[in-house]
This record gives structure tokens, C-alpha cells and sequence, in this order.
């Protein structure tokens, strides 16, 4: 199975300057990415700790790193010296283990704070009050937390065919984001979604299947 280089070179062209791919590359081969990479693709996405660290072994390292899924604290330690940006940090004991590693690991780790957007129980993010407490923890107790650097707010919408539910989500996460003129990346849409999440406002969609095709997890 190989990339869907036209639809890319689209996407690509469609986004235009401002708006950041990030193609999500996990489950797919090291020759699929590589195939985006020589079009100049240089954003991947990956969810999984062990897939990241391995493709990042093999392939180019001036790829940027996006870690999207879930992320145990036990597990930062493996993805701190390389990750680009960390796009699911959804808890201080989470912040507060990527800061650490930042430090052993003498640089600065880029993070956006998950937002709990979805009305389906299993997603993972904050809620809007849990935001406003880390995020005024995080300005009070700056020096702690100075190998890390919030720069935006990510979410995920439920997975539905009601656009204006989509719709109403992702108009949520963009009124949080306004609120802090110090954000920089709001991190919004998938394939199936992100023309809303663009109209909505996102400046960084993950796009996996529109791309490198479906995934096969049974493989
Ligand atoms: C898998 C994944 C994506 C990409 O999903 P597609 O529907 O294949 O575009 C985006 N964001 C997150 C957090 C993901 O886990």
C-alpha cells in the first residue's frame, strides 16, 4: 500500500502557509513516510511510544515528531530527546514528568493541552475548569516549569455524522484558545473533519487516512 501522493500534494496546496500538517503516520510503514518526505513533508504524527521511537531510529532526523495519543508519564523519558511537540498533555503529573525529562535532556519540550471537546465518555482531555487550574498553576510557578512550553490547545471531536455538533465543538475549542493571546497552535481536525475544524479556526490539523489509507490494525 503506498500514499496517496496526489491527494497530499492537494491537502498541501489547500492548507496553503498557515495552516500546519501534521500527516499521522502510525501503523503505516517507514517507506510510506519516507514517500511524503521526499515530497517535503517534514511534520509526521504517531500514537504510539515504541512505533515513535523506532521510526524516529530509522528514518531522516530532520522529520519533526508529533506525539498525539495518549501519553503515559512512565513512558516521556523514550520521546523526550527528539519529540518536536506533544499534543495530548491532559494532567500537571503528566507536565510536570515532561519538564523533568526536558531538563535531563537540556532543551525545551513544545506541549499543547488537550481540551475535552467530544461528548464520548472514552476521550481523554481536560474540562474547562481543569484548564484554567493548570494553566494558572503553570504562570504562578513559571520556574518550575521551565523545560516546557505550552504553546496552544488540542482537541478531538466525537466521531459523528452531525456536522453542527462538530461544528459547535470545534467552536468551543477555538473560543478557550482566544482566551490567551500567548497560544500559538490550535491543534483541530482529522480526516473527516478537518474542513470544519478550518473554518472554525484551526491553525494544525492530523491527518492520517485521507493519505496513507486506511489502517489495518489487524496486520
Ligand atoms: C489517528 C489520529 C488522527 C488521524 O486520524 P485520521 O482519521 O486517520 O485522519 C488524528 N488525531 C489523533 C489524536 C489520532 O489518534
Amino acid at each position: 500500500m503506498s500514499v496517496y501522493k496526489q491527494i497530499f500534494l492537494d491537502l498541501k496546496l489547500a492548507l496553503g502557509e498557515n495552516i500546519k500538517l501534521v500527516a499521522v503516520s502510525k501503523t503505516k510503514p517507514t517507506e510510506d513516510i519516507k514517500e511524503l518526505y521526499d515530497l517535503g513533508q517534514k511534520d509526521f504524527g504517531e500514537n504510539y511510544v515504541q512505533e515513535l521511537a523506532d521510526k524516529y531510529t530509522e528514518l531522516p532526523k530532520d522529520i519533526h515528531w508529533h506525539f498525539i495519543g495518549h501519553l503515559q508519564s512512565n513512558k516521556v523519558k523514550y520521546i523526550a530527546p527528539f519529540v518536536e511537540l506533544i499534543h495530548g498533555v491532559d494532567s500537571l503529573k503528566l507536565l510536570e514528568e515532561i519538564n523533568k525529562q526536558g531538563e535531563k535532556n537540556d532543551r525545551i519540550i513544545n506541549c499543547l493541552l488537550q481540551v475535552h471537546i467530544a461528548t464520548e465518555e472514552t476521550k481523554f482531555g481536560l474540562s474547562e475548569e481543569e484548564l484554567l487550574q493548570l494553566l494558572s498553576l503553570i504562570n504562578t510557578t513559571q520556574l518550575k516549569f521551565k523545560n516546557v512550553n505550552v504553546c496552544g490547545l488540542m482537541g478531538i471531536a466525537s466521531f459523528t455524522d452531525d456536522k453542527q455538533k462538530v461544528r459547535s465543538e470545534f467552536k468551543y475549542l477555538k473560543s478557550l484558545f482566544a482566551k490567551y493571546p500567548q497560544f500559538s497552535m490550535l491543534s483541530m481536525g482529522m480526516s473527516a473533519d478537518y474542513k470544519i475544524a478550518i473554518e472554525e479556526g484551526s491553525n494544525m490539523v492530523r491527518i492520517g487516512s485521507l493519505i496513507f489509507g486506511e489502517r489495518n490494525y489487524n496486520q
